[in-house]
């Protein structure tokens, strides 16, 4: 069990890319106590993707150096951080990160944007509609054959929990990525030492992006009527991540809020 905090005042949030996809197609509840509470993994498999992704991060980092380093320099650099990862699971990734940095060449590594503006292409402004503004980090920029590429590395327990085609397109934290730096396409990279790697490319209409836009919109403002009501919900019974494997409040929550959605009501 965790230890439960005592808040006394409203948390001076911002919106976040990540965050508010885990509100709009995870769990409000998470959302509300990730913000809120510091997070630790309370499972092997998520302690394993946050290694994974440090990993990811300090390979990327290298390879943006100026001068960069060499491929086989990054991949140390990863190694080092790659935690309680065994050796050949620990190999097995960074082959991985290998053969994705073959084909896509890294220009801009682990950028953390603090967006005043969220511009969706036909000129709106979300700091219009929103009372908070928006931050994240993206872990990569690079360029492929057909130009640049933002992103998101994601460490997957097997292929059924990486999203399709058709779901990265619906993807609010691509589309965010998208909105915040002006460009049109991006992509998960998954990565686990099993299965061979796997890159979900998506690329974006000025259109798509305006609708991206006015989703956004829509789940801030609610995620923000909720700090000032209270009222959120819990993940549906069946989602794949509200799990003792995957969700770090499992262990109070249960999946089912009651203990836990009090101390983040109407904060
Ligand atoms: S255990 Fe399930 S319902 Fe509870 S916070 Fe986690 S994802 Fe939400």
């Amino acid at each position: 069990m965790f230890e439960l905090p005592v808040l006394t005042r409203p948390p001076r949030l911002k919106h976040s890319f990540s965050r508010i996809s885990t509100f709009a197609e995870q769990c409000e509840l998470r959302y509300a106590l990730d913000a809120v509470m510091p997070r630790t993994p309370s499972s092997p498999e998520q302690a394993r993707g946050t290694h994974v992704h440090a990993m990811a991060e300090a390979v990327a980092r290298e390879l943006c150096r100026e001068p960069p380093s060499g491929l086989t320099a990054a991949l140390e650099a990863g190694a080092a951080v790659a935690g309680p990862i065994e050796g050949d699971t620990k190999d097995l990734y960074l082959s991985r990160l290998a053969v994705f940095f073959a084909a896509h060449l890294p220009q801009r590594g682990s950028i953390e944007f603090w967006v005043d503006a969220l511009r969706a292409p036909d000129g709106r402004d979300a700091q219009k509609f929103l009372a908070r503004p928006w931050c994240g980090k993206v872990d990569l920029v690079a360029v492929d054959g057909e130009g640049q590429l933002i992103c998101d590395f994601k460490t997957v327990s097997g292929p059924r929990n990486m999203k399709t085609a058709s779901q990265a397109q619906r993807s609010l934290q691509l589309g965010s990525y998208c909105l915040a730096t002006g460009q049109k396409r991006a992509a998960f990279v998954y990565l686990h030492p099993y299965h061979d790697l796997t890159v979900v490319k998506v690329k974006f209409s000025d259109g798509e992006l305006n609708k991206m836009f006015d989703r956004l919109v829509v789940y801030c403002r609610t995620a923000e009527k909720r700090w000032e009501t209270g009222g959120w919900s819990v993940a549906p019974p069946d989602h794949p991540l509200c799990s003792s494997k995957w969700c770090p409040w499992w262990s109070s929550c249960g999946g089912t809020g009651k203990g836990v959605a009090e101390l983040v009501a109407g904060l």
